[in-house]
């Protein structure tokens, strides 16, 4: 079999499948250097010759490296069961990080607002014996350096993804934050607010596109794979999507997460709850452990073919496909 086609595709061989991978396109340079002028206000989160790509060390793997990441959890910290049997089935599942929020920006002041310390020593102690690194929401700068305490990650959420002065704490705090797109927010306001946190002396940001409100209303929001696509050749920053929040149904979570690795997210934020129906906060959009496990077992070979083009591109080129050219940038 010819490796090559006259046609720009390819046949690879992964596993006992036969894959057709499309040649990339070799058209990053020019359209590298436009996007770069376009977002020239936030100079610092964009690629440059020094900068191509950050790694955000955690425990003792990296987002935004070479794996791909799963951060898996329930919308909230409920119980030490719910917490503890989640943590370990995700771990089994290939998650690295489990999420959970103790403190909850609720659209309703009347639905649960999370259980607060209690919530954060749950997570701790799910850390110690799960091995996960833990992923959890701070929502005032007054509780920074608590959460920190607790959290290898601070999660700043759409609803606070503008509120400077939580940023400026988040970053002051040490710990890797994870800045959640406003549901209002462009992709300049996305990265004014991570250039601040870097402004203020912390480089270790992940950007999450989690869906965005537009007229569309079928779905909770409107999930931007474009933005992950941008994001990923601009910024130097590890880019994950949060499918759940996206959809807010789960049963487009799956196909979402698959158009995420498609885009080139580094790794996803997902709610996962052994009884979603019982959730306290956002149980439609949750999956269930089996769910969980499909779609994970679903992404390994859309990974695979990523892995593949990447390593493609990177013969061809000498640099993967969704990077760009640092002397255009730099
Ligand atoms: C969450 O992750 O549970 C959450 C509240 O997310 P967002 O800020 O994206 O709404
Ligand atoms: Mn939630």
């Amino acid at each position: 079999m010819q490796p090559f086609s006259t046609f720009g595709w390819r046949r690879a061989r992964h596993g006992r499948d036969t894959l057709m991978l499309p040649l990339p396109q070799n058209g990053a340079r020019r359209v590298c250097e436009n996007w770069h002028d376009r977002f020239a206000e936030t100079p610092d989160v964009l690629k440059s010759a020094q900068n191509p790509r950050t790694r955000v060390r955690v425990l003792d793997f990296e987002v935004g490296g070479d794996e791909f990441i799963t951060m898996a959890g329930p919308c909230s910290v409920e119980t030490e069961f719910q917490l503890m049997a989640t943590a370990n089935h995700v771990r089994r599942a290939g998650a690295r990080i489990l999420r959970g929020g103790a403190f909850k920006p609720r659209s309703s002041p009347y639905a649960f607002q999370g259980l607060g310390l209690e919530g954060l020593k749950m997570l701790a102690h799910a850390r110690e014996e799960s091995g996960l690194a833990i992923v959890t929401e701070v929502m005032s700068e007054n509780d920074v350096s608590l959460v920190a305490e607790y959290a290898d990650i601070l999660q700043i959420g759409s609803r606070n993804m503008e509120n400077y002065s939580l940023l400026e704490a988040a970053a002051h705090s040490g710990r890797p934050v994870l800045l959640k797109r406003g549901m209002v927010a462009t992709v300049a306001d996305l990265l004014r607010s991570a250039q601040c946190v870097l402004d203020h002396g912390n480089s270790q940001v992940i950007l999450c596109e989690r869906g965005i409100r537009t007229f569309e209303t079928a779905m909770r929001n409107t999930f931007d794979a474009a933005a992950i696509a941008l994001l990923k050749q601009i910024s130097h920053l590890p880019v994950i999507a949060d499918p759940s929040h996206a959809a807010g149904h789960r049963e487009f979570v799956p196909a979402l997460a698959r158009i995420a690795v498609a885009a080139g997210a580094d790794g996803l934020l997902v709610e996962v709850h052994p009884n979603p129906e019982k959730a306290w906060s956002d149980g439609e959009q949750t999956l269930d452990f089996a769910a969980f496990d499909g779609m994970m077992a679903d992404l390994e070979p859309y990974l695979a073919l990523r892995g593949l083009m990447q390593q493609e591109a990177a013969r061809n080129w000498r640099e993967p496909v969704e990077s760009c050219s640092m002397e255009a940038v730099g």
